[in-house]
Protein backbone atom coordinates (compact mmCIF):
# COMPACT_ATOMS: atom_id res chain seq x y z
CA UNK A 1 0.00 0.00 0.00
CA UNK A 2 1.48 3.43 -0.91
CA UNK A 3 0.03 6.55 1.06
CA UNK A 4 1.38 9.91 0.19
CA UNK A 5 0.71 12.09 3.43
CA UNK A 6 2.52 14.51 1.77
CA UNK A 7 -1.06 16.56 0.79
CA UNK A 8 -2.07 16.49 4.44
CA UNK A 9 0.87 17.86 5.98
CA UNK A 10 1.44 20.17 3.13
CA UNK A 11 -2.27 21.54 3.46
CA UNK A 12 -2.69 21.50 7.56
CA UNK A 13 -1.90 22.31 10.84
CA UNK A 14 -2.60 19.24 12.45
CA UNK A 15 -0.76 20.00 15.78
CA UNK A 16 -1.63 20.71 19.42
CA UNK A 17 -5.33 20.73 21.43
CA UNK A 18 -7.19 22.20 18.27
CA UNK A 19 -5.62 19.98 15.71
CA UNK A 20 -5.56 16.09 15.00
CA UNK A 21 -2.74 15.21 17.66
CA UNK A 22 -0.77 16.05 20.48
CA UNK A 23 2.70 15.37 20.64
CA UNK A 24 5.29 14.80 23.54
CA UNK A 25 6.93 18.66 23.09
CA UNK A 26 3.56 20.34 22.94
CA UNK A 27 2.63 18.41 26.14
CA UNK A 28 5.45 19.47 28.41
CA UNK A 29 8.67 21.71 28.19
CA UNK A 30 10.86 19.14 30.10
CA UNK A 31 10.72 16.72 26.58
CA UNK A 32 12.16 19.17 24.88
CA UNK A 33 14.35 20.66 27.67
CA UNK A 34 16.00 16.72 27.74
CA UNK A 35 16.60 16.23 24.46
CA UNK A 36 18.48 19.70 24.14
CA UNK A 37 20.64 18.14 27.31
CA UNK A 38 21.08 14.74 25.60
CA UNK A 39 22.17 17.15 22.13
CA UNK A 40 25.22 18.65 24.27
CA UNK A 41 25.99 15.39 25.91
CA UNK A 42 26.53 13.92 22.35
CA UNK A 43 28.52 16.59 21.10
CA UNK A 44 30.64 16.47 24.25
CA UNK A 45 31.11 12.88 23.46
CA UNK A 46 32.14 13.58 20.23
CA UNK A 47 35.11 15.65 21.63
CA UNK A 48 33.52 19.34 21.33
CA UNK A 49 34.01 19.79 18.21
CA UNK A 50 33.88 23.76 16.78
CA UNK A 51 30.84 23.54 14.21
CA UNK A 52 27.88 21.92 15.65
CA UNK A 53 24.51 21.73 13.40
CA UNK A 54 21.61 20.71 14.81
CA UNK A 55 18.98 19.26 11.92
CA UNK A 56 15.73 18.78 12.56
CA UNK A 57 13.15 16.81 10.21
CA UNK A 58 9.84 17.69 10.64
CA UNK A 59 9.48 20.31 13.27
CA UNK A 60 5.93 20.54 13.73
CA UNK A 61 5.06 23.60 15.88
CA UNK A 62 8.99 24.12 16.70
CA UNK A 63 7.88 23.28 19.65
CA UNK A 64 10.88 21.00 20.62
CA UNK A 65 13.61 23.18 18.62
CA UNK A 66 12.23 26.28 21.01
CA UNK A 67 13.08 24.25 23.84
CA UNK A 68 16.21 22.97 23.04
CA UNK A 69 17.36 26.18 22.05
CA UNK A 70 16.53 27.84 25.54
CA UNK A 71 18.63 25.03 26.67
CA UNK A 72 21.60 25.88 24.63
CA UNK A 73 21.05 29.57 25.57
CA UNK A 74 21.16 28.87 28.93
CA UNK A 75 24.15 26.22 28.92
CA UNK A 76 25.92 28.84 26.45
CA UNK A 77 29.43 28.49 28.66
CA UNK A 78 29.48 24.55 28.44
CA UNK A 79 29.11 25.11 24.56
CA UNK A 80 32.19 27.22 24.40
CA UNK A 81 32.58 29.17 21.43
CA UNK A 82 31.24 26.16 18.80
CA UNK A 83 29.41 28.19 16.17
CA UNK A 84 25.88 26.77 16.36
CA UNK A 85 23.41 26.33 13.80
CA UNK A 86 19.91 25.18 13.19
CA UNK A 87 18.45 23.16 10.43
CA UNK A 88 15.36 22.34 9.93
CA UNK A 89 13.73 19.71 7.13
CA UNK A 90 10.09 20.21 6.80
CA UNK A 91 7.60 19.99 3.48
CA UNK A 92 5.23 22.18 4.64
CA UNK A 93 5.58 26.03 3.88
CA UNK A 94 2.17 26.56 6.50
CA UNK A 95 4.07 25.05 9.55
CA UNK A 96 7.30 26.44 8.51
CA UNK A 97 6.06 29.62 8.68
CA UNK A 98 4.43 28.47 12.62
CA UNK A 99 8.24 27.26 13.22
CA UNK A 100 9.78 30.57 12.14
CA UNK A 101 7.00 32.70 14.36
CA UNK A 102 7.98 29.92 17.13
CA UNK A 103 11.34 30.29 16.93
CA UNK A 104 12.73 33.81 15.38
CA UNK A 105 9.83 35.95 16.59
CA UNK A 106 9.16 38.11 12.74
CA UNK A 107 13.02 37.70 12.34
CA UNK A 108 12.82 35.63 9.11
CA UNK A 109 12.76 35.51 5.34
CA UNK A 110 11.50 33.28 2.28
CA UNK A 111 13.65 32.66 -0.41
CA UNK A 112 12.94 34.65 -3.51
CA UNK A 113 12.98 31.58 -5.73
CA UNK A 114 10.80 28.39 -4.82
CA UNK A 115 14.14 26.27 -6.13
CA UNK A 116 16.31 27.37 -3.88
CA UNK A 117 17.25 24.96 -1.45
CA UNK A 118 17.23 26.65 1.58
CA UNK A 119 13.61 28.11 0.93
CA UNK A 120 13.76 30.02 4.40
CA UNK A 121 16.42 31.65 6.70
CA UNK A 122 16.05 33.34 10.10
CA UNK A 123 17.91 34.02 13.24
CA UNK A 124 16.59 32.77 16.55
CA UNK A 125 15.75 34.85 19.32
CA UNK A 126 18.85 33.32 21.22
CA UNK A 127 20.51 34.46 18.36
CA UNK A 128 21.22 31.45 16.27
CA UNK A 129 21.03 31.15 12.79
CA UNK A 130 17.90 28.46 11.32
CA UNK A 131 17.82 27.58 7.67
CA UNK A 132 14.40 25.68 6.48
CA UNK A 133 14.72 23.04 3.46
CA UNK A 134 13.08 20.29 2.34
CA UNK A 135 14.98 17.42 2.00
CA UNK A 136 18.22 15.62 3.74
CA UNK A 137 20.26 16.06 0.73
CA UNK A 138 19.88 20.20 1.08
CA UNK A 139 21.11 20.63 4.36
CA UNK A 140 24.94 21.54 4.68
CA UNK A 141 27.71 18.42 5.85
CA UNK A 142 29.17 18.62 8.59
CA UNK A 143 29.39 17.59 12.68
CA UNK A 144 25.32 17.76 13.16
CA UNK A 145 22.97 15.96 15.48
CA UNK A 146 19.52 15.16 13.97
CA UNK A 147 16.14 14.86 15.85
CA UNK A 148 13.05 13.15 13.77
CA UNK A 149 10.50 12.76 16.87
CA UNK A 150 7.12 11.83 15.28
CA UNK A 151 8.58 12.03 11.81
CA UNK A 152 9.30 8.58 10.69
CA UNK A 153 5.83 7.39 11.77
CA UNK A 154 4.22 10.08 9.42
CA UNK A 155 6.05 8.55 6.22
CA UNK A 156 4.22 6.60 3.81
CA UNK A 157 4.43 2.65 4.37
CA UNK A 158 3.60 -0.57 2.03
CA UNK A 159 1.39 -3.23 3.44
CA UNK A 160 1.68 -6.62 2.77
CA UNK A 161 0.20 -10.21 3.60
CA UNK A 162 1.59 -13.69 4.16
CA UNK A 163 -0.45 -15.86 1.66
CA UNK A 164 -0.31 -19.86 1.36
CA UNK A 165 1.19 -18.25 -2.32
CA UNK A 166 3.74 -16.35 -0.71
CA UNK A 167 3.74 -12.42 0.33
CA UNK A 168 1.09 -10.22 -1.65
CA UNK A 169 0.49 -6.01 -1.25
CA UNK A 170 -2.10 -5.14 0.30
CA UNK A 171 -3.56 -2.03 -1.52
CA UNK A 172 -6.39 1.01 -1.44
CA UNK A 173 -8.61 0.26 -4.43
CA UNK A 174 -12.36 1.97 -5.60
CA UNK A 175 -14.80 -0.48 -3.92
CA UNK A 176 -17.01 -1.28 -6.85
CA UNK A 177 -19.87 -1.64 -5.08
CA UNK A 178 -20.31 1.79 -3.48
CA UNK A 179 -18.33 4.27 -5.80
CA UNK A 180 -16.37 6.86 -3.76
CA UNK A 181 -16.05 4.26 -1.27
CA UNK A 182 -11.95 2.85 -0.66
CA UNK A 183 -11.37 -0.27 0.45
CA UNK A 184 -8.17 -2.56 0.91
CA UNK A 185 -7.53 -5.57 -1.16
CA UNK A 186 -4.84 -8.01 -1.25
CA UNK A 187 -3.08 -7.80 -5.01
CA UNK A 188 -3.72 -11.59 -6.98
CA UNK A 189 -0.01 -11.69 -8.06
CA UNK A 190 3.60 -10.92 -6.71
CA UNK A 191 4.19 -6.94 -7.07
CA UNK A 192 7.82 -5.35 -7.40
CA UNK A 193 7.63 -4.22 -3.66
CA UNK A 194 6.56 -7.42 -2.34
CA UNK A 195 9.37 -9.39 -3.70
CA UNK A 196 12.30 -6.70 -2.73
CA UNK A 197 10.82 -5.72 0.60
CA UNK A 198 10.01 -8.52 2.78
CA UNK A 199 12.62 -10.28 4.40
CA UNK A 200 13.66 -14.10 3.83
CA UNK A 201 13.65 -14.94 7.64
CA UNK A 202 10.31 -12.89 8.31
CA UNK A 203 8.43 -14.64 10.75
CA UNK A 204 5.49 -12.45 10.72
CA UNK A 205 2.23 -13.16 8.60
CA UNK A 206 1.24 -8.88 8.12
CA UNK A 207 3.87 -6.72 7.40
CA UNK A 208 4.26 -3.22 6.68
CA UNK A 209 7.47 -1.31 5.69
CA UNK A 210 8.59 1.95 4.93
CA UNK A 211 11.13 2.30 2.12
CA UNK A 212 11.12 6.24 2.08
CA UNK A 213 12.17 5.76 5.88
CA UNK A 214 14.85 3.17 5.23
CA UNK A 215 16.18 5.52 2.73
CA UNK A 216 16.44 8.42 4.98
CA UNK A 217 18.39 6.39 7.49
CA UNK A 218 20.95 5.25 5.01
CA UNK A 219 21.79 9.23 4.51
CA UNK A 220 21.63 9.81 7.44
CA UNK A 221 24.22 6.84 8.36
CA UNK A 222 26.76 7.40 5.94
CA UNK A 223 26.55 11.54 7.13
CA UNK A 224 26.49 10.48 10.17
CA UNK A 225 30.04 8.05 9.07
CA UNK A 226 32.26 10.41 7.38
CA UNK A 227 30.89 13.87 8.93
CA UNK A 228 30.67 12.49 12.61
CA UNK A 229 27.62 13.26 14.72
CA UNK A 230 24.67 11.61 15.88
CA UNK A 231 20.75 10.86 15.06
CA UNK A 232 17.94 10.34 17.43
CA UNK A 233 14.48 8.75 16.24
CA UNK A 234 12.02 8.97 18.65
CA UNK A 235 8.22 7.50 17.54
CA UNK A 236 5.74 5.01 18.22
CA UNK A 237 7.55 2.13 17.25
CA UNK A 238 8.52 -1.38 17.99
CA UNK A 239 11.50 -3.60 17.33
CA UNK A 240 10.16 -6.03 14.45
CA UNK A 241 7.08 -7.26 16.60
CA UNK A 242 3.99 -5.85 15.38
CA UNK A 243 1.96 -6.79 12.29
CA UNK A 244 -1.22 -4.40 11.72
CA UNK A 245 -0.45 -0.74 13.16
CA UNK A 246 -2.00 1.42 10.11
CA UNK A 247 -4.41 3.73 11.84
CA UNK A 248 -5.83 7.15 11.37
CA UNK A 249 -6.28 10.32 13.87
CA UNK A 250 -8.81 13.04 13.08
CA UNK A 251 -9.54 15.79 15.86
CA UNK A 252 -7.57 13.33 18.37
CA UNK A 253 -9.91 10.48 17.77
CA UNK A 254 -9.34 7.46 15.76
CA UNK A 255 -10.23 7.13 12.50
CA UNK A 256 -10.96 5.07 9.25
CA UNK A 257 -7.96 5.61 7.17
CA UNK A 258 -9.64 4.97 3.81
CA UNK A 259 -12.04 7.60 4.75
CA UNK A 260 -12.13 10.93 3.75
CA UNK A 261 -8.50 10.61 2.34
CA UNK A 262 -6.29 13.71 2.82
CA UNK A 263 -8.02 15.31 5.84
CA UNK A 264 -6.73 13.00 8.80
CA UNK A 265 -3.31 12.23 10.38
CA UNK A 266 -2.41 8.60 8.84
CA UNK A 267 0.45 6.75 10.65
CA UNK A 268 1.97 3.73 11.47
CA UNK A 269 4.43 2.43 13.70
CA UNK A 270 8.26 2.94 13.18
CA UNK A 271 10.21 -0.92 13.10
CA UNK A 272 12.96 -0.19 14.64
CA UNK A 273 14.71 -3.80 13.24
CA UNK A 274 14.09 -2.00 9.67
CA UNK A 275 15.78 0.99 9.94
CA UNK A 276 18.69 -1.16 11.59
CA UNK A 277 18.97 -3.28 9.04
CA UNK A 278 18.67 -0.24 6.66
CA UNK A 279 21.68 1.94 8.76
CA UNK A 280 23.97 -1.85 8.65
CA UNK A 281 27.21 -1.62 10.18
CA UNK A 282 27.89 2.27 8.51
CA UNK A 283 26.81 3.38 12.24
CA UNK A 284 26.25 1.85 15.73
CA UNK A 285 22.71 1.63 16.46
CA UNK A 286 21.40 1.63 20.10
CA UNK A 287 17.84 0.68 21.15
CA UNK A 288 15.03 0.60 20.80
CA UNK A 289 14.26 1.78 24.56
CA UNK A 290 11.09 3.16 26.00
CA UNK A 291 10.04 6.79 26.32
CA UNK A 292 10.01 5.77 29.92
CA UNK A 293 13.42 4.21 30.45
CA UNK A 294 14.98 7.16 28.26
CA UNK A 295 13.60 9.85 30.08
CA UNK A 296 14.08 8.34 33.47
CA UNK A 297 17.81 7.93 32.18
CA UNK A 298 18.05 11.20 31.15
CA UNK A 299 16.77 12.49 34.74
CA UNK A 300 13.25 13.74 33.96
CA UNK A 301 12.32 13.37 38.23
CA UNK A 302 15.03 15.77 39.08
CA UNK A 303 13.92 18.24 36.20
CA UNK A 304 10.36 17.55 37.54
CA UNK A 305 11.11 18.21 41.42
CA UNK A 306 13.29 21.44 40.05
CA UNK A 307 10.51 22.82 38.42
CA UNK A 308 7.70 22.17 40.90
CA UNK A 309 10.39 23.68 43.61
CA UNK A 310 10.43 26.77 41.82
CA UNK A 311 6.26 27.06 40.81
CA UNK A 312 3.75 28.11 43.17
CA UNK A 313 0.84 28.50 40.63
CA UNK A 314 -1.16 25.38 41.39
CA UNK A 315 -2.55 25.37 38.11
CA UNK A 316 1.07 25.09 36.15
CA UNK A 317 2.03 22.61 38.94
CA UNK A 318 -0.71 20.26 38.20
CA UNK A 319 0.37 20.92 34.21
CA UNK A 320 3.62 19.99 35.37
CA UNK A 321 2.82 16.47 36.71
CA UNK A 322 -0.01 16.11 34.46
CA UNK A 323 2.64 15.84 31.28
CA UNK A 324 5.07 13.96 33.42
CA UNK A 325 2.79 11.15 34.11
CA UNK A 326 1.64 11.44 30.13
CA UNK A 327 4.55 11.29 29.34
CA UNK A 328 6.26 8.21 31.16
CA UNK A 329 3.22 6.13 31.93
CA UNK A 330 3.24 2.73 30.45
CA UNK A 331 -0.40 2.75 30.24
CA UNK A 332 0.10 6.33 28.00
CA UNK A 333 2.95 7.20 26.44
CA UNK A 334 5.58 5.81 28.32
CA UNK A 335 6.44 2.16 26.46
CA UNK A 336 4.23 2.66 23.24
CA UNK A 337 6.79 5.44 22.31
CA UNK A 338 10.65 4.34 22.09
CA UNK A 339 14.10 6.12 21.59
CA UNK A 340 16.58 4.66 19.09
CA UNK A 341 20.16 6.40 18.20
CA UNK A 342 22.79 5.95 15.20
CA UNK A 343 26.52 6.81 16.23
CA UNK A 344 29.42 7.15 14.76
CA UNK A 345 31.33 4.11 15.47
CA UNK A 346 34.47 6.48 16.80
CA UNK A 347 31.83 7.58 19.81
CA UNK A 348 31.81 4.20 21.42
CA UNK A 349 35.56 3.36 21.28
CA UNK A 350 38.51 4.67 23.86
CA UNK A 351 40.61 7.01 21.83
CA UNK A 352 43.98 5.45 21.34
CA UNK A 353 46.37 8.36 23.33
CA UNK A 354 49.86 8.41 21.03
CA UNK A 355 53.05 10.23 22.48
CA UNK A 356 53.85 12.22 19.55
CA UNK A 357 57.28 14.28 18.63
CA UNK A 358 59.18 10.75 19.38
CA UNK A 359 61.60 8.76 16.96
CA UNK A 360 60.56 5.34 18.43
CA UNK A 361 57.55 3.98 17.17
CA UNK A 362 55.21 4.99 20.33
CA UNK A 363 53.53 3.01 22.36
CA UNK A 364 49.62 3.51 21.92
CA UNK A 365 48.52 4.04 25.30
CA UNK A 366 44.24 3.86 25.72
CA UNK A 367 42.61 7.05 26.29
CA UNK A 368 39.89 7.60 28.71
CA UNK A 369 36.63 5.66 28.31
CA UNK A 370 34.28 6.90 25.81
CA UNK A 371 31.18 8.82 27.95
CA UNK A 372 28.02 6.82 28.35
CA UNK A 373 25.08 7.54 25.71
CA UNK A 374 22.86 9.81 27.63
CA UNK A 375 19.35 8.24 28.02
CA UNK A 376 20.19 4.49 26.36
CA UNK A 377 22.04 3.56 30.12
CA UNK A 378 21.09 3.59 33.50
CA UNK A 379 24.59 6.51 33.77
CA UNK A 380 23.25 9.33 31.78
CA UNK A 381 23.16 12.78 33.05
CA UNK A 382 20.82 12.71 35.80
N1 LIG B 1 8.13 16.77 15.41
C1 LIG B 1 6.90 17.50 15.64
C2 LIG B 1 5.84 17.29 14.57
C3 LIG B 1 5.46 15.90 14.17
S1 LIG B 1 4.27 15.87 12.84
C4 LIG B 1 6.36 17.17 17.02
O1 LIG B 1 6.76 16.17 17.59
O2 LIG B 1 5.53 17.93 17.54
C5 LIG B 1 5.26 15.48 11.43
C6 LIG B 1 6.09 16.64 10.90
O3 LIG B 1 6.84 16.16 9.77
C7 LIG B 1 5.32 17.86 10.39
O4 LIG B 1 6.07 19.00 10.67
C8 LIG B 1 5.23 17.58 8.88
O5 LIG B 1 4.94 18.72 8.13
C9 LIG B 1 6.60 16.99 8.62
N2 LIG B 1 6.74 16.12 7.45
C10 LIG B 1 5.90 15.11 7.05
N3 LIG B 1 6.40 14.47 5.97
C11 LIG B 1 7.61 15.06 5.69
C12 LIG B 1 8.63 14.83 4.72
N4 LIG B 1 8.50 13.87 3.80
N5 LIG B 1 9.73 15.62 4.74
C13 LIG B 1 9.88 16.60 5.67
N6 LIG B 1 8.93 16.86 6.63
C14 LIG B 1 7.82 16.12 6.64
Amino acid sequence: MYLHTNGYYVQNDMLGPDGDFITSPEISQIFGELLGIWCLSEWIGAGKPSRFQLVEFGPGRGSLANDILRVFSQLRGALGGAAVSVHLVEVSPKLSQVQAQCLTGDQSQVSASEDEPVYRQGTSTTGLPISWYRNLDDVPRGFSIYLAHEFFDALPIHKFQGTEKGWREVMVDIDPDEPGKLRLVIVPAPTLASTQLIQADEKRRHVEVCPEGGVIVQRLANRIAEDGGAALIADYGHDGTKTDTFRGFKGHKLHDVLASPGSADLTADVDYSYLRRMAGATVACMGPVSQKDFLKNMGIDTRLQVLLRNCADPSTRAQLIQGYDMLTNPLKMGERFQFFTMLNHSRLTRPEQSKGGKKMAPVPKKGPAPLPVAGFSELGLS
